[in-house]
């Protein structure tokens, strides 16, 4: 207590008696100080209130400002009730459970969870209020006409203990995208953490500041932590956004670019900041235009997620092919899209089609079983063969075409063949649906997958049943052939065999008739009779030289090595005579042994050099011989500077008894190149001629090198 002024004292001393005077004045005092206390403690109060009134309307914004958070917040938010009714729940809650907010309040959120997810669904809330701990689950919302969507759901109680805070986030994306969503599952649960405190934290200061004005500065600094916190996480998803694999493009209803991330801005190849304003219409191909516009007016006219596939436009280069999915943004006046890049899945898809029209197109049969054999695949070509479709014979056993003509053996080796991982190829004689019987040629093998495990097997099939009936008729031919052949040369033999005796007696009793009538025949009769016996001779000679051809070949010549150096040197000897009368000069080079029949080698040999000699020039013969090695056979040769022949006889001159010149100029029959023929074609060889008329001529023949 202060003192009180001399001057009060004195004024009430002067007014009262003594003693009650001065009591009087004391309580006077008392009250006048206690008044001036009070008056002191009334202003402290009014500045109080002010401070208290000014840290209100602070708090206010900041709760509005929180609000609106919650509101627009990216991910769902409600608050429930013990019994899991819906007390709150923000913007983004509402569009995952597809109603309005309002709408939504009081409803019980289980009526939106799958059914089999309804368990883990009750659990869950249970585990919340029972613990007071921080719970998560993942459940399935089932929405009347939309497809489920997985949701994470993390909840905790708040401090009344009467309801609690879910957090719900659509992971039906990141089920897809696992590693985006691991990520993002992070960053959405810290979020959540975070959020959670600070709405704790916030509900706590209000209720503080009620009754305690002193703590509310301390309130105000832990709900900007918060918002700083909350900012901080914005700051995250703007990153995520930015760097996440999928582009993001935010549209206006005409399609100009409002927002893009950076993946965005890499698939249209352009600056991201140039590309804002600028219509995205304009960057994708003239065919994929309809598509897009299309895709665009629908999302603003139904707002539910629609999806696409465009090309995009890239300067030269081929097309880039997008996979979109829109929707529209919160406020409707946009469309979010998210695009991937889906060029790669298209280049196997066209592989993919490449491959299985060229299958389908095969102008073979194509069946696929698997390892036990039934039937998966058939291609066109294989109902045109067999006369069965595809429904008829989809999973039953390939063995539907047998017929019977394959036995046990056969099949068994096939299939042990395919077991052993190796390829098989082979002939059956299989049924059509009709009961034809037809032949195919088929080659067998192993589907493998990746670890190199045989998943199914490949029958390529062939109809070869047109050219087995040919190589029917063309064997059934050869040995007709064969037969009129024999049938020819016994002709030609016995004829040439038995012409020669009635011949010799023509020849003979002429020559008895001209002697006994020797005096009686006038010179011209004398005459005919010579021309009668010339004939005969001459006739003598071709059956002879008849008989000598047929007989080539009908003695199954024995083969063997013969050295060719050898055959011409003693043909020289044999020749000599010849030779020297015409000053030949011969000249033969180092030549191979060949396998072939040595008496006919020297008979084919022998009438090359007489005709080399016959057919000589002016000019005395220059004969050469020699021999080219080439892959699978011996050409020989033998060159002369004759008489040579006109290109148009090089065929005729092979033929038997075809000559070019008449037997006064040339002796001969015309006999020895077809001989030579026929013993080139006996060793599976040919004879041929290149000759200039004047300059001379050169015989080729050639020799396998196998005697096969
Ligand atoms: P020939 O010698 O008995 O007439 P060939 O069959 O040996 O019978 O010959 C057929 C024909 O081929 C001969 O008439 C001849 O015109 C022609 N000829 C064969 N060898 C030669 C050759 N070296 N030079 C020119 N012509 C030839």
């Amino acid at each position: 207590m202060q003192n009180k002024p001399l001057s009060t004292i004195d004024t009430l001393q002067k007014s009262f008696k003594p003693i009650e005077e001065i009591e009087t004045s004391r309580l006077i005092y008392e009250l006048e100080v206690h008044q001036i206390e009070l008056e002191m403690q009334n202003e402290e109060l009014l500045q109080t209130q002010n401070q208290v009134k000014e840290e209100v309307e602070k708090l206010a914004a900041y709760a509005r400002k929180y609000a609106t958070l919650y509101d627009f917040a990216p991910s769902g938010y409600c608050t429930l009730s013990r019994a899991g009714d819906i007390m709150e729940l923000n913007l983004s809650a509402a569009k995952m459970l597809g109603k309005d907010r309002g709408r939504l309040i009081n409803n019980r959120l289980a009526l939106y969870v799958s059914p089999e997810t309804q368990p883990r669904y009750h659990l869950f809330l249970e585990s919340i209020f029972n613990d007071k701990a921080k719970h998560t689950c993942e459940i399935i919302l089932s929405v009347n006409e939309r497809s489920p969507m997985h949701v994470l759901l993390a909840g905790t109680v708040d401090e009344t203990e009467e309801r609690c805070f879910i957090n719900v986030i659509d992971i039906t994306e990141r089920k897809q995208a696992k590693e985006t969503l691991l990520l993002q599952n992070k960053i959405s649960e810290q979020h959540t953490a975070e959020l959670v405190l600070a709405n704790r934290e916030l509900t706590l200061k209000s209720k503080e500041n009620e009754k305690l004005t002193a703590a509310l500065n301390a309130s105000n600094k832990k709900l900007i932590t918060a918002m700083q916190l909350s900012d901080q996480a914005v700051q995250k998803y703007f990153t995520l956004y930015n760097i996440a694999p999928c582009a993001y493009f935010t549209l206006s209803r005409h399609s100009k670019i409002i927002e893009l991330n950076l993946r965005g801005a890499q698939l249209l190849g352009r600056q991201k900041l140039t590309l804002k304003g600028k219509l995205f219409s304009a960057f994708i191909t003239v065919e994929s235009k309809p598509v897009f516009d299309h895709f665009v007016e629908k999302i603003f006219e139904t707002n539910l997620s629609q999806t696409c596939e465009l090309s995009l436009a890239m300067d030269g280069r081929p097309p880039m092919f997008l996979h979109l999915e829109g929707s529209l943004t919160d406020n409707g006046e946009h469309c979010f899209l998210t695009m991937l890049d889906i060029s790669a899945r298209k280049e196997k898809e066209d592989k993919i089609r490449q491959l299985s029209q060229a299958v389908e197109q095969s102008p073979v049969s194509i069946i696929i079983t698997n390892t036990s054999g039934s039937i998966e695949y058939v291609n066109s070509k294989f109902a045109e063969n067999t006369g069965y479709n595809f429904e008829e014979v989809k999973g039953k056993n390939i063995a539907v075409l047998n017929s019977g003509h394959t036995t046990d053996e056969e099949y068994a080796a096939l299939w042990q063949a395919l077991k052993e991982g190796c390829e098989w190829h082979g002939e059956f004689h299989n049924k059509k649906k009709n009961g034809q019987f037809y032949w195919e040629s088929a080659a067998f093998s192993c589907i493998q997958n990746t670890a190199g495990e045989t998943t199914h097997y490949l029958a390529i099939t062939e109809d070869i049943t047109y050219r087995k009936h040919s190589e029917a008729r063309l064997v059934k031919y050869a040995k007709e052939l064969k037969n009129v052949n024999s049938d020819l040369e016994n002709f030609a033999f016995i004829a040439s065999h038995d012409l020669q005796e009635p011949l010799r007696m023509v020849n003979s009793f002429l020559n008895l008739v001209e002697r006994r009538l020797d005096s009686q025949l006038d010179e011209t009769t004398r005459q005919y009779i010579r021309f009668v016996i010339d004939g005969a001779d001459r006739m003598k000679i071709l059956i002879r030289d008849l008989l000598q051809y047929s007989r080539i070949g009908t003695n199954k010549e024995e083969f063997s090595a013969v050295d060719l150096n050898a055959v011409f040197a003693h043909l020289q000897n044999v020749l000599r005579e010849t030779i020297d009368l015409n000053n030949a000069v011969i000249k033969v080079q180092s030549l191979p042994v060949i396998i072939a029949n040595d008496t006919l080698v020297h008979e084919l040999l022998l009438n090359l050099l007489t005709n080399a000699l016959k057919y000589r020039g002016y000019d005395p013969p220059q004969i050469e011989a020699g021999c080219v090695e080439e892959t699978s056979r011996y050409v020989l040769f033998v060159k002369d500077n004759g008489i040579g022949i006109n290109v148009e006889y090089f065929d005729k001159i092979f033929i038997i008894f075809q000559r070019l010149h008449a037997r006064s100029s040339y002796p001969g029959t015309g006999i020895g190149l077809a001989i030579c023929r026929r013993i080139a074609e006996l060793h599976k060889g040919k004879i041929w001629v290149e000759s200039e008329e004047g300059k001379g001529s050169t015989f080729f023949v050639s020799f396998p090198k196998s005697a096969e």
